[in-house]
């Protein structure tokens, strides 16, 4: 049962049950099934692979959101990793407050756009500059425009399971929403615009040739469930990428300022030529970046011939908003984040033993993923995205996930996301989520067996 957010400021654990309310939810997805395709603005945001109406969002704050109905969830999709403060912290809201009196977007170069990039710059060692762009999607699109435009070549080298948004070379064995709709691709995707993208499996280093432009990875995976890179497979990558003159990607649209203070690159101690931002670095507005060697950037217009442009890229509120969660998030901070992350994997995967589930809880950092399967020692641990869709196909996920949203905690609505605890769930709302996922996965575990 969800929680009733009963008044103003009151605690909100007044118990709400399911349908008895005016079916607030229901009436707004319908009206947003009228005017917009399937009620979403992207798809992982339906239900499609749980099942049922998804909520709609009045408003956040924390670690919470309420609904239309007022119900009130402990929320572990923090805009799938856009958001690492909470919903509506006050440093964020006083930068967008501050940057929204002075004008919004001027198509001249602004003062905060310097200082995200300067920002960005100083905690990747070895990216040298950045471009600030509006998507994570146009950062994956255009650092490949730039790795092809830099060595001449054509081909791309991606990973089965791996997401790096929705442009058309990109599309081919996506994970995230691609896969959960269980898309071999994308129809309007012509097989001319990934005649050039080759897909691998994760975790395995690939035979490379003087063909490949570049190798785009998510470091670390985070779009098939969560898959930590295995020991010395993004060393043995940029050793790859090396022997035949490539160049390496690191898509740390996830990753980047979310597993520690520099990324993913910074922490597992591997450079790539070419790095790939978004979610973390606009605080919840939309932003991305690709930066990398100064060198390879050279290739971008105005100073070389490779085009890439836009109108509202390095947004002043935007770049506010990101300079305020980056100031937040010092090294102490990721430390913490860290640590009660890991405390929060571990004991949900003691809840799911006891409850006779069968279960994996990786973590990394802060992120937090969830498996489920048939047989622990087969199953676990998932390296890669034939593993990830095993685990999916068991559906159990789908069962667990109603049973927790029912118990007011919103967990991604499917089966290869991964969980964003962050600075507002403190350990003792991350117990309650322990507490409630014990009982969920008693709940399912009946009816499984
Ligand atoms: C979310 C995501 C993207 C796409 O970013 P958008 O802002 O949704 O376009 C790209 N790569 C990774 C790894 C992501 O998680």
């Amino acid at each position: 049962m969800a929680e009733m957010d009963t008044a103003r400021g009151a605690e909100g654990d007044e118990v709400l049950h399911p349908g008895s309310s005016s079916g607030g939810n229901q009436a707004w997805f319908d009206r947003a099934c009228r005017v917009i395709p399937g009620g979403v603005d992207s798809p992982v945001r339906s239900f499609t692979s749980v099942g049922g109406t998804p909520y709609t969002v009045a408003r956040g704050e924390g670690a919470f959101v309420w609904d239309v109905e007022g119900n009130r969830y402990i929320d572990l999709v923090q805009s799938y990793g856009a958001v690492i403060l909470g919903h509506a912290h006050p440093a964020v809201r006083a930068a967008i407050d501050l940057a929204s009196a002075c004008g919004t977007t001027f198509g001249a170069p602004t003062v905060g756009e310097v200082l995200l990039a300067e920002a960005i710059c100083a905690r990747v060692p070895g990216c040298d500059q950045v471009r600030l762009v509006s998507s994570g999607t146009e950062a994956t699109m255009s650092a490949i425009r730039v790795a092809r435009g830099f060595t001449g070549r054509d081909q791309v080298v991606k990973f089965d399971g791996c997401y790096h948004g929705h442009a058309d070379a990109l599309l081919a064995g996506g994970g995230s929403g691609v896969a959960t709709l269980g898309l071999p691709g994308s129809a309007g995707v012509p097989a001319s615009a990934v005649a050039d993208t080759l897909v691998v499996p994760y975790n395995s280093v690939p035979e490379l040739d003087e063909k490949v432009a570049c190798v785009i990875v998510e470091p670390v995976a985070a779009n098939m469930g969560l898959v930590p890179p295995s020991p010395g497979f993004l060393q043995a990558l940029r050793d790859a990428c090396d022997a035949v003159g490539a160049l390496l990607i690191f898509d740390e649209v996830i990753t980047g300022f979310r597993v520690g203070y520099g990324g993913a690159s910074a922490r597992l101690d591997v450079r790539p030529d070419l790095w790939c931002f978004g979610k973390v670095i606009g605080g919840g507005l939309p932003v991305g970046a690709f930066g990398g060697r100064r060198e390879v950037l050279g290739v971008l217009a105005p100073q070389g011939n490779v085009y890439q442009a836009g109108t509202l890229s390095g947004n002043p509120l935007a770049t506010a908003a990101g300079l305020a969660v980056l100031g937040v998030m010092d090294a102490g901070l990721y430390g913490e984040l860290e640590a009660r992350a890991a405390w929060f994997a571990a004991s949900l995967q003691a809840a799911m033993d006891e409850a006779g589930l069968v279960a994996s809880v990786p973590s990394m950092g802060p992120l937090v993923g969830l498996f489920f399967g048939d047989d622990p020692r087969e199953d676990f641990p998932v390296r890669h995205f034939a593993a990830a869709r095993r685990s999916a196909s068991t559906g159990v996920y789908a069962k667990f996930f109603k049973e927790m949203l029912g118990r007011g905690v919103a967990l991604p609505p499917g089966p290869y996301e991964v969980m964003f605890p962050g600075i507002a769930h403190d350990e003792a709302l991350l117990g309650q989520v322990v507490d409630r996922a014990g009982e969920a996965a008693t709940a399912v575990s009946a009816r499984v067996s």
